[in-house]
């Protein structure tokens, strides 16, 4: 499989001259099978110039396979913007978690960012043959890729996908965040025994979440995972927003044998030069926990991986 980053920002578009080196557009990567399958990873406004590509490079488009994490913005926010989408002949499957309540699905949630209030060009302008499907955990086949998902830790319904071909394994966490024991935050001492018990039953609830997850990325190739957060950011400030930091990352890249791993949505206010700081310090804390800090890459707008 290659893989290449079109957009490694989390949360809004942060173009400009202190955001050059890592990019300023929001998440979306494109992987490329062996028989040529086509399937993009999130549609944050990344998707926008990898349509463009596409379409440049392509005499007939390939049958397109649009995996989303979740619908926040900036996991969707390019699509309208797709230009394959305005193609009679380009075939897209487009797959993604339901919202929690049943009646937004998938097709009406994107549906909606095509309204007139939101964007000039209607949805009967698209003439692409768009299918599309929502997913819980499970697993099936785009041509010789093999894809499972499993539900990530995020304020919204959110899918990590993991995709397989010839022994060789990818897996995408979207937005994701370690689980934690809701009962512990601002938490003083246990009052008494029946709190002791809660307590403890919610931790082995949270431990096995955690397992689950460790389970589903263990021995990957390549683990492309949220890491919008440091430690001193993470868990004292931003818990509950539904991002790691990467001390989480390095842990579970350590616990599941991770062989290689790109540290993506990275936070807004971030400029190149903090990333770069923070790579320094990334390395620094893999080293000491017997990590090869040359198997760690900061994701880069642009860049391909091939797998
Ligand atoms: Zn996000
Ligand atoms: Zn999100």
């Amino acid at each position: 499989m290659k893989l290449k980053l079109w957009g490694t920002r989390g949360s809004i578009p942060s173009p400009g001259p202190s955001t050059i080196k890592y990019g300023g557009n929001t998440a979306c990567i494109h992987i490329e099978g062996s028989k040529n399958e086509c399937i993009i990873l999130d549609a944050g406004t990344g998707i926008r110039p990898l349509g463009m590509e596409l379409v440049e490079k392509c005499e007939f488009l390939p049958a397109i396979h649009l995996l989303i994490s979740h619908t926040h913005w900036d996991h969707i926010q390019g699509l309208p913007f797709f230009e394959p989408f305005y193609f009679q002949d380009a075939k897209i499957d487009i797959k993604g978690p339901a919202h929690f309540l049943e009646e937004k699905m998938l097709k009406n949630i994107l549906d909606v960012q095509m309204q007139h209030e939101f964007f000039p060009v209607s949805k009967e302008h698209l003439k692409a043959n768009i299918t599309y499907e929502t997913l819980d955990e499970t697993e099936f086949d785009i041509g010789n890729i093999h894809v499972k998902s499993l539900f990530s830790n995020h304020p919204t319904r959110s899918l990590i996908y993991h995709l397989t071909e010839k022994g060789k394994s990818i897996v995408y966490t979207g937005d994701h965040e370690p689980y934690y024991n809701l009962f512990d935050v601002g938490k003083e001492s246990p009052s008494n025994e029946t709190d002791d018990i809660f307590f403890d039953d919610t931790d082995t609830t949270v431990s096995n979440a955690n397992g689950r997850f460790v389970n589903f990325i263990k021995g990957v190739d390549l683990l492309v995972i949220d890491c919008q957060y440091t430690p001193e950011e993470y868990p004292s400030l931003r818990r509950g927003f539904g991002h790691s930091s990467w001390n989480y990352c390095l842990d579970w890249m350590k616990e599941a044998g991770v062989k290689k791993m790109a540290l993506t949505h990275h936070d807004p206010v971030r400029t190149d030069d903090d990333i770069d700081k923070m790579f320094d310090n990334i390395r620094e804390a893999a080293e000491k926990k017997g990590i090869d800090p040359g198997k760690i890459v900061m994701a880069k707008e642009g860049v391909e991986i091939r797998i």
